[in-house]
């Protein structure tokens, strides 16, 4: 059977979602934030594309440098170097820094684990945490460039490990804690890790879940690897072999309180993280510690517009690049008051996080879409449980948000008074690329709007053209910036190749999008994704919030599947809001509800209702899973990832 392959070489992608509305941003803001207005805002993105180095090294300044850099940037495309001869030290400037100021005694971390316990640490305790492992790992023979694995639950120890390995100049590669055993040790066996920090075991929706026996399993096949430190969180009784294995709290009191920062090179290799692993395999991205610190800072300061009295909560686990960046290192660089949980949104009951929210009179909340629909899907009964009026600003990252999505969190949770920020960013870039500013942007539901300051993006076709308003393509990010990836650890060859090669001259990002009249940008899905559709290349995000805009859907994923005469069919993977029942009624009507929405091109051939979508770790939604399964019957791509395999198997027993 010949089919017509989707190539991604001749047409752009086509933009079929309409969306009209448009919310300015809230007066109080308007009048204090950080960035006030449009105008503050385009002046200031004008300055830092016209005199790039003067714009960064005016910004450089918000962090402490032992030696002041002689370049602000040395660029060899794809390779780029940052604040070229400055040394700093991003544990001091997450905490030595605040220890002089009133802000010694302010919460650097408020932690709540799942059984409801809470720790805070100030900025004087971490400091003491920071440095007592920071020594530990010296006397475990760590030092400058040794990579360590850290596979953690969510509990202080982790941001505080990772933070001791900075301060000595060792390279941390967070594994996520819910990975498997094989996992962890292929991103060992990557990055020849000398040393593992982990946990007894973690809690999560009332189990535990137990990480030192995956490590046991993992560390059977991982030669690099010396020792091994274990934090008691659960008490369960675990092996410890003795001379590899040794407890963190027996370890902590031998050693002094104080522990000099290294003064590092700014292209010190700060660490490395696997990405999600949502288009294929999971690559080890490379970031280091001047260029990384300075943008990660920056953004958290403009875009979630941070000020001493906040309580900010970041909901995603460390062990994602959102956690390294918006949790620890932006966060605790501008002196901020971070809540950490441990556990599930849904324990013990679906309002665990609006009740974390009154109880922490948190003031700043960042979560993901796929969240948000979970939340959709419960009911608003839950959220309207809680007095939530400390909040004042809402964030997405991870995907893209559905408009309706979009309108709920701003209406149920925000209550139409906290600006969102829709920030599309990825793992590479290290930081916020593409966000409203809180004072200044009017937002649009499904639409990350402008690029920050220093950011210059465009829309591109594969010949690399420019396209013109509202046109698909390819999205490209076209000059260095301070927090990008250095390289793929270990194979700067694909790095080349999958990021500088697509496209002449610039970042390719692997993301399709358009740009509007107003200069904003809507992303449409990923470029693997794309659904050619009789000649016509379809953004699978725009599909799929047509889908999630009918009442009785909660989430839906959208596939092509090979067919002889349009070159792809149109399959979609819906799930229902709480309390629908699938029907052929129901079919046809989305259906039609699909054309009324986006036009005949756009209507699906087939819709198959689901109780559950296949999903990342990190709740994306994996669609060439769902692709290989909508065109053979059989996955045999990389799901190393995955959430539940048990959501493959039932999809697979609804298909026969
Ligand atoms: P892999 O690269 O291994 O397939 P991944 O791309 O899911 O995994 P991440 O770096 O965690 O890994 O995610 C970045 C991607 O997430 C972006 O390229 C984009 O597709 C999506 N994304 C993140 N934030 C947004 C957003 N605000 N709007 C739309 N898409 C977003
Ligand atoms: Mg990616």
């Amino acid at each position: 059977m010949s089919t017509i392959s989707p190539d991604r070489s001749t047409s752009e992608i086509k933009s079929v979602l309409h969306e009209e509305r448009i919310f300015p941003p809230p007066e109080d803001f308007a009048r204090s934030a950080h960035i006030r207005s449009m105008e503050e805002y385009e002046r200031l993105y004008a300055e830092s594309l016209n005199s790039p180095e003067t714009f960064w090294a005016r910004m450089a300044e918000k962090l402490h440098w032992f030696t002041r850099w002689h370049t602000v940037l040395e660029w060899n495309l794809p390779h780029a170097r940052w604040f070229v001869g400055g040394t700093l030290n991003a544990s001091y400037n997450c905490v030595d820094r605040h220890l002089n100021s009133w802000r010694r005694n302010k919460a650097a971390i408020i932690w709540e684990g799942e059984p409801g316990e809470v720790r805070t640490l100030t900025y004087q305790q971490l400091y003491r945490e920071v440095c007592r492992f920071a020594n530990v790992l010296k006397r475990m023979g760590i030092s400058r460039g040794d990579r360590v694995a850290i596979y953690m639950p969510m509990v202080p120890e982790l941001p505080i490990a990772m933070l001791a390995c900075a301060r000595i100049g060792a390279t941390h590669s967070v594994v996520f804690g819910g990975f498997s055993a094989e996992a962890l040790r292929d991103r060992i066996n990557d990055a020849r890790c000398k040393l593992v920090v982990t946990a007894d075991g973690g809690w999560r929706r009332g189990s535990e879940v137990r990480l030192k026996a995956a490590v046991d399993e993992a560390l059977q096949q991982t030669p690099s690897v010396e020792r091994c430190i274990v934090v008691r969180r659960t008490g369960s009784p675990v092996r410890m072999e003795p001379g590899r294995d040794f407890w963190w709290h027996e370890l902590v009191e031998t050693v002094d309180d104080h522990c000099p920062p290294e003064e590092l090179d700014s292209e010190h290799p700060l660490y490395i993280l696997y990405t999600s692993g949502t288009t294929g395999k999971p690559k080890g991205i490379l970031h280091t510690t001047g260029g990384y610190l300075l943008q990660t800072a920056l953004t958290t300061e403009w875009v979630f517009d941070l000020r001493d009295e906040d309580i900010y909560w970041c909901t995603a686990d460390i062990g994602w690049v959102t956690g390294h960046s918006y949790v620890v290192y932006g966060p605790l660089a501008n002196g901020a008051t971070v809540l950490m949980y441990e556990g599930a949104p849904n324990y013990p009951e679906p309002d665990r996080f609006w009740e974390l929210i009154e109880r922490h009179r948190v003031t700043i909340f960042y979560t993901a879409p796929t969240a948000i629909r979970s939340f959709i899907r419960w009911g608003e009964q839950w959220p309207l449980k809680h007095d939530l009026s400390s909040l004042r600003l809402l964030g997405s990252v991870g995907e893209p948000i559905n408009p309706e999505a979009w309108m709920w969190y701003r209406e149920v949770i925000g209550k139409g008074r906290c600006p969102i920020v829709d920030t599309w960013w990825q793992t590479e870039t290290g930081a916020i690329m593409i966000s409203p500013l809180p004072g200044a942007t009017p937002t649009k539901p499904g639409s990350a709007t402008r690029p920050l300051p220093g950011v210059e993006a465009d829309i591109r076709t594969k010949d690399g053209r420019s396209v013109g308003p509202n046109e698909g393509g390819y999205l490209v990010i076209t000059r260095p910036w301070p927090s990008m990836m250095r390289t793929i650890w270990g194979d700067d060859e694909r790095y080349r190749k999958q990021y500088w090669s697509e496209i002449e001259g610039v970042y390719f990002t692997g993301d399709g999008a358009r740009r509007d009249e107003d200069g904003y940008y809507w992303v449409m899905g990923r470029v693997d994704d794309v659904i050619n559709v009789s000649g016509h290349r379809l953004g699978t995000a725009e599909v799929e919030s047509a889908l999630v805009s009918h009442e009785a859907v909660a989430e839906a994923a959208v596939v092509g599947r090979p067919d002889e005469i349009k070159g792809s069919a149109i399959v979609a993977f819906v799930t229902l809001e709480a309390g629908r029942t699938p029907s052929e009624e129901l079919r046809e009507e989305l259906k039609r509800h699909v054309v009324k929405e986006i036009g005949a091109l756009a209507r699906p051939d087939e819709i198959r209702f689901t109780d559950a979508l296949p999903k990342t770790r990190s709740g994306k939604i994996m669609r060439r899973l769902l692709r290989e399964l909508a065109a053979s019957g059989v996955v045999r791509g990389d799901t190393t990832t995955l959430e539940d395999f048990s959501v493959l198997e039932k999809l697979r027993m609804e298909e026969e």
